[in-house]
């Protein structure tokens, strides 16, 4: 079995975000990039029956190499992440409550807050496609230029970067600016940053080592 230490890391994730409710379930996956391989939690197994022989070893075409279960649905989006963004080393697609929602109402995350910057900017919304598709993953790709993260229209979210550390970052961070975006919409007529106030903190957290992983 190869890469054993990434595939207990994408266990340890895949508990982490099962106990911060970032999705519910067997919904949702975790993948990472390994040299040129992709390593990737399996279709609709528990995740607490997770084992580093269960999560299944493919090539970047999406071929399965090792591993006896299925591998999630949406390998389809994970590896067109990985291709169209060479720094790119890990995955996690989410099926979080308020990032849901916020997908339902917007076509781009509103400037709501600066805590956006370590995604690059506006969050912009990918069009519905069925799970597992092509389609969906083309609708990624359209959504994803210049970002770590996609929101899915009815469906969830996706965050990308250097690693698990970083990726698990911004999908925490994106759940918390779309349910601040979603109470304040609720509530009123949320004030936003302009893209001047926005591009001034954007500049000072990427720059500032102000976040783990920030700086890329
Ligand atoms: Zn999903």
């Amino acid at each position: 079995m190869q890469y054993p230490t990434p595939r207990r890391q994408i266990i340890d994730y895949c508990m982490k975000m099962l106990d911060d409710g970032l999705t519910l379930g067997t919904s949702g996956n975790i993948s990472v990039r390994v040299d040129d391989h992709v390593l990737i939690t399996p279709s609709g197994v528990p995740y607490p029956d997770l084992t580093p022989e269960s999560i299944c070893l493919l090539d970047m075409a999406g071929h399965q190499l090792e591993g006896d279960l299925k591998p999630s649905t949406e390998v389809p989006f994970h590896e067109l992440i990985y291709s169209r963004d060479p720094k790119a080393a890990a995955v996690i697609h989410t099926h979080p409550v308020y990032g849901t929602v916020a997908g339902t109402l917007c076509d781009s995350l509103p400037l709501i807050h600066y805590m956006l910057a370590p995604h690059g900017g506006s969050v912009r919304v990918a069009d519905y496609a069925r799970f597992g598709t092509q389609e969906l993953a083309d609708n990624v790709s359209a959504a994803m230029a210049g970002r770590k993260a996609v929101l899915l229209r009815n469906h969830g979210a996706a965050c990308w970067g250097k690693d698990l550390a970083e990726a698990y970052m911004l999908c925490d961070y994106l759940e918390w600016v779309c349910k601040v975006w979603v109470i304040a919409r609720t509530a009123g007529t949320p004030a936003l940053l302009t893209t001047d106030q926005f591009e001034e903190a954007m500049t000072e957290i990427t720059g500032s080592g102000y976040l783990p992983g920030s700086r890329d």
